[in-house]
């Protein structure tokens, strides 16, 4: 606190509650991300080992251009509030820029700046033509009505409206988001811009442009990868046990597929709490709750769990698919699973990774940018089904995400044999090696 009469900057500690953009231009703390570090660390690392030319790993260690924009917005109560938003464009060597919009409290740039980082490696690993982008605004989407959030969302659209466009940058939903919103975003830039134009986003409603599994493609895609990885270690799937952080968009689909598979759900968890019934947890009727009643909090099928004991549970296969930065150097001591698949992005701190890499022979990590690319995978049919207004069955996109994904999971397994390293530093390695030779054979304007 300042010693001044007037309230001072918010400080650090304080930055996390502070939604107002007053408080957060006057805090000038708007980069500050322990997140974008670890990220921008672990990239530097890696270049580092993979004799990356020093020019093409400084270029990567910082977006290409990013914009904050102030929101406002009025609410149903006649008031205005000012949100926060933001877009960050990281890299397009390899085609334009694609990434999700979030909405959550804890948006900051620093937090956009590392999600767009890791999008740009994630769709290199899948081998997809496109960049990577992210953007969000700060703010508690839960609260707020189904009018308000419209508004939030077109005026974000506007303010945002010379970034984006189907052949420079592309949204999808993240979390907090849905297809509804990219309805409003579609439509918004469409009414701007006088014609409509759907492949401006993905994951759109399929009336409107959508495609047919890409609202399951990053759940199915979780599990797809965890098939391949069962295969990998000789370990069937057949009654395993699984625990799920996360239970949006992610998390069930990820619960559902990998039930189909034969695992067994044990416990999931939202930010209300969760749920660990040992005798194995029926999917469809903790939907049915969660489908009514909105959270997870008082599921009567189990016993109440926090979201911390779910994920040092003794279980086969943990996903977090919430929050990033929940698996800490502490945390990642005590994981007691045999396969970590990242749905989440960032889930696992940079001393949780320190431990992860001295336990890789007990803990089997498919890190994010491989284990949720099956979203942005989707998003891609759903860009390219756009553009020629003509559009595959569900079973055409299903057998496609599923050859992409066990293709990129076995070049991962081949980039961590050459360097005979870890799998988050492998999956790495290879998403900045095709982005490298990329910018490289591009070479530098003017
Ligand atoms: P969502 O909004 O649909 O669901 C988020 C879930 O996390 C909800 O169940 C929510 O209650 C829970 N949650 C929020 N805060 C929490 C907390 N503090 N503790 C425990 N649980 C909490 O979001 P989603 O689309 O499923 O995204 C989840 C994660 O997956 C995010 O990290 C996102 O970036 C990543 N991801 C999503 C997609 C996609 O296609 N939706 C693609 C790639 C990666």
């Amino acid at each position: 606190m300042s010693d001044s009469k007037t309230p001072g900057p918010p400080t650090t500690g304080d930055l996390t509650s502070v939604t107002e953009s007053l408080d957060r231009y006057r805090s000038n703390l708007e980069w500050e991300s322990k997140f974008y570090r670890d990220t921008a660390e672990l990239v530097e690392r890696t270049c580092d080992a993979t004799n990356i030319d020093p020019n093409i790993k400084n270029r990567l260690l910082t977006p290409q251009r990013a914009l904050i924009v102030s929101v406002p917005t009025r609410m149903d109560d006649g008031s205005v509030k000012n949100f926060i938003g933001y877009r960050v464009q990281h890299n397009n060597a390899r085609g334009p820029f694609k990434g999700g919009i979030r909405y959550h409290e804890e948006v900051s740039l620093g937090e956009v700046s590392a999600l767009a980082m890791l999008m740009t490696f994630k769709c290199a690993v899948a081998g997809i033509p496109l960049g990577g982008a992210k953007g969000g605004i700060r703010i508690d989407p839960r609260p707020l009505s189904r009018q308000e959030l419209q508004r939030v969302t077109r005026r974000f659209t506007v303010e945002i409206l010379d970034m984006i466009g189907p052949d420079s940058d592309i949204p999808a939903p993240d979390m907090g988001t849905n297809d509804q919103t990219m309805a409003w975003i579609m439509d918004t830039y469409s009414e701007m811009k006088g014609h409509v134009v759907p492949s401006v986003v993905t994951g759109k409603p399929i009336f409107v442009g959508g495609s047919k599994g890409r609202m399951e493609a990053t759940g199915r895609g979780v599990a797809y990868c965890i098939a391949s990885a069962a295969e990998h270690l000789d370990f069937p799937l057949e009654g395993k046990t699984v625990a799920i952080q996360g239970f949006g968009n992610v998390g069930t689909y990820a619960a559902r597929k990998l039930e189909r598979m034969g695992c067994k759900v044990v416990a999931v968890a939202d930010v209300t709490g969760g749920v660990y019934n040992k005798e194995g947890l029926d999917v469809r009727h903790v939907l049915k709750y969660v489908g009514i009643r909105k959270v997870l909090k008082d599921y009567p099928r189990g016993e109440p769990i926090s979201n911390e004991e779910l994920l040092q549970l003794d279980v086969d296969i943990l996903i977090p698919a919430a929050l990033g930065g929940v698996i800490n150097g502490d945390i990642a001591k005590n994981l007691k699973c045999r396969i970590l698949a990242e749905g989440a992005n960032g889930p696992v701190t940079s001393e949780g990774n320190e431990v992860l890499r001295q336990r890789q022979d007990e803990i089997f990590v498919i890190p994010d940018i491989l284990a949720n690319s099956g979203g942005v995978i989707v998003s891609y049919f759903e860009w390219v089904q756009g553009l020629q207004s003509f559009f595959w069955t569900r079973k055409e996109i299903n057998s496609r995400l599923f050859r992409i994904l066990n293709e990129a999971f076995a070049e991962c397994i081949a980039f961590q044999k050459k360097l005979d390293t870890d799998m988050r530093s492998a999956t790495l390695a290879l998403g900045i090696h095709r982005v490298t030779e990329a910018m490289l054979t591009r070479g530098l304007f003017p």
